[in-house]
């Protein structure tokens, strides 16, 4: 109840403020705030987002290496004939090999085991190195296989194929091991890299037939890598400015292979360096593959990100900040309009009374039998001056009217502005000695003849004066100077040794409606607070302009300025 009666005691524009505190700045402080956190999440989603699309393509990569390993495997091994087999035949054999080796120089090796029973089994082996051999073994097939290193390793690397549980289902294996006793070659480990193809049910050690090749440590780091990665930015239409940079790091987290040839860029040695990494699980089981931007880390793209969301964010609720001021300052505005014209009407009422009340009082009293001839002649000059602010304040009333609805014309010729002046001074200069006021003016500087609209300057130096009437107090002293003024412009100036205007004023003056300090803390005169809006009117119709120099307490000097131009010499 207290609220609500404190709540009728504020002033609209008060009201307002609060109003639009709660209803408006209130809901932006709170969406600012949960959009601010929502961001900070986004920026730990984008990152994760950025690493997962780095993953994500580790895997592609893992998928294409998969793929055309199957490829070699079908296109080098597939015609091996396992017929040649039934009867161990060694020529035959080596024959066979040849044409798999042949014209291939990623295959380093190529082999093939032949087990008839628990004791007897053939192995041959041809290598781009060391050439053909043949053995023939009567132990197990798992025992005495191949006597050197690299022999050796095959026998290891296939012994995980016969235990793989997945052995019976592919027609290809990809092994990729590590041989200890190989010495290593010109790169830094020494794996080895298989693909198999089983001749007969892996898991049926006594009658095992598989022909294999090895393949080159060079060609797969030079040649499938890359190859690899291209077919993925290819498919995929990512990297395709090669904006990520991916590196194979071995067991030992060892570089093997980097696709960072196009940039001078040192690729970081360390895998810890690398925004993603992933095991490839298809194929290189034993090496990791790493990937990074190349020129930004995520934690600064998702900070751009934020930023310019936030950034985004600040101008909008900026711009909702913006839109609430314009509507306090329009609606306050409106309030100031409105309190204005309810005062104007107040006013002009008064202005009409006070002078129709004089009218006809010294009317009435001129009726009156034995009035005498000395007081006839004030009676009329009283109606007389009367009648002249009437129709001075309905002439504005009418132009203000006119202006106001756009249909206010002007019609111009030339004339010269001094003569213009004093005819308008010549009328009103009576009224004002007889206020006791002391007229200075000055018409001495030639000018040359303007093109004004002649009534329309006279009104509005008519309004000047009476102003300079109106706003003064015990020193009533008014001047009037006719002249030139600066940049090719014609002058008339109106000073007062007035109440002055305040500087804060000095602009809001010339606004319609509007009197200064509410009127009555500056002073008592009423008006209708059209006079300067018009003088600005026709000023500004007339391509000049209306100012004002004052000072409280001290007096006002008005100046309408208007342009010379080529108009007055025709
Ligand atoms: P009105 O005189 O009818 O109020 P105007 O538009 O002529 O309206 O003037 C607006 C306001 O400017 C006045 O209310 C007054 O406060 C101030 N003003 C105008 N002329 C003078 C002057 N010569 N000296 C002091 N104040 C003035």
């Amino acid at each position: 109840m207290v609220m609500l009666k404190s709540w009728r005691q504020l002033k609209f524009r008060q009201r307002l403020v609060f109003l639009l505190l709660f209803a408006v700045l209130l809901p932006t402080v709170a969406l600012l705030v949960t959009q601010y956190y929502s961001l900070l999440d986004l920026r730990g989603k984008t990152r994760l987002a950025y690493e997962n699309s780095l993953r994500q393509t580790i895997q592609q990569i893992d998928g294409n290496l998969e793929a055309r390993i199957s490829e070699i495997g079908y296109a080098r091994l597939q015609s091996f004939d396992a017929a040649t087999l039934d009867s161990w035949n060694g020529e035959k054999v080596k024959a066979q090999l040849n044409e798999i080796l042949r014209g291939n120089p990623e295959i380093e090796s190529v082999f093939v085991l032949s087990s008839e029973s628990n004791n007897l089994s053939y192995t041959a082996i041809l290598s781009q190195t060391s050439g053909y051999r043949e053995i023939k073994s009567e132990s197990a097939p798992n025992e005495a296989f191949f006597k050197t290193p690299d022999e050796e390793s095959i026998t290891v690397s296939f012994v995980s194929v016969v235990q793989s549980p997945a052995a019976s289902r592919s027609a290809f294996y990809f092994v990729q091991s590590q041989c200890e006793k190989c010495p290593p070659p010109d790169k830094t480990t020494n794996e080895k890299f298989y693909i198999y193809r089983p001749l007969s049910d892996p898991r049926d050690i006594q009658r095992l037939r598989f022909v294999g090749i090895s393949l080159k440590q060079n060609y797969v780091v030079n040649e499938l890598f890359p190859e690899a990665i291209r077919l993925m930015e290819k498919n995929d239409g990512q990297n395709q400015k090669g904006e990520i940079v991916f590196a194979a790091f071995d067991e030992n987290r060892r570089l093997v292979f980097s696709n960072n040839t196009v940039s001078n860029n040192v690729v970081p040695e360390n895998l810890d360096a690398f925004e993603a990494s992933a095991t490839l699980r298809q194929t290189f089981s034993r090496w990791t593959l790493a990937a990074s931007y190349r020129d930004n880390n995520i934690a600064d793209l998702a900070t751009n990100y934020f930023l310019r969301n936030l950034l985004l964010l600040l101008l909008i609720v900026g711009l909702i900040a913006a839109g609430i001021l314009l509507t306090l300052r329009v609606a306050s505005t409106e309030v100031d309009l409105a309190a204005a014209k309810s005062a104007f009407v107040s006013n002009v009422s008064h202005e009409l009374k006070t002078p129709l009340s004089l009218i006809r009082l010294f009317a009435e009293l001129l009726e009156t039998e034995g009035v005498k001839p000395e007081k006839r002649g004030e009676y009329l000059r009283i109606i007389s001056k009367e009648t002249g602010r009437l129709t001075a304040l309905i002439n504005n009333i009418l132009d203000f009217a006119a202006i106001e609805a756009g249909k206010k014309e002007y019609n111009f010729a030339p004339h010269n502005l001094t003569e213009t002046v004093a005819e308008v001074l010549e009328n009103y200069s009576l009224v004002l000695r007889e206020s006791g006021f002391d007229l200075q003016t000055d018409f001495s500087e030639k000018l040359p003849l303007v093109s004004i609209d002649r009534d329309a300057v006279g009104q509005a130096v008519l309004n000047l004066l009476n102003n300079s009437a109106k706003y003064s107090l015990d020193e009533k002293y008014i001047t009037v100077k006719v002249g030139r003024g600066a940049n090719g412009t014609v002058q008339i100036q109106i000073g007062d040794r007035g109440i002055g205007i305040a500087p804060g004023e000095q602009k809001k003056i010339f606004e319609k409606f509007y009197r200064s300090g509410g009127a009555s803390d500056v002073h008592n005169v009423k008006g209708s607070g059209l006079g300067l809006a018009l003088v600005k009117h026709v000023a500004e119709a007339h391509g000049g302009s209306v100012s004002v120099k004052s000072q409280s307490g001290k007096g006002s000097i008005f100046t309408i300025r208007l342009p010379i131009k080529d108009n007055g010499s025709g």
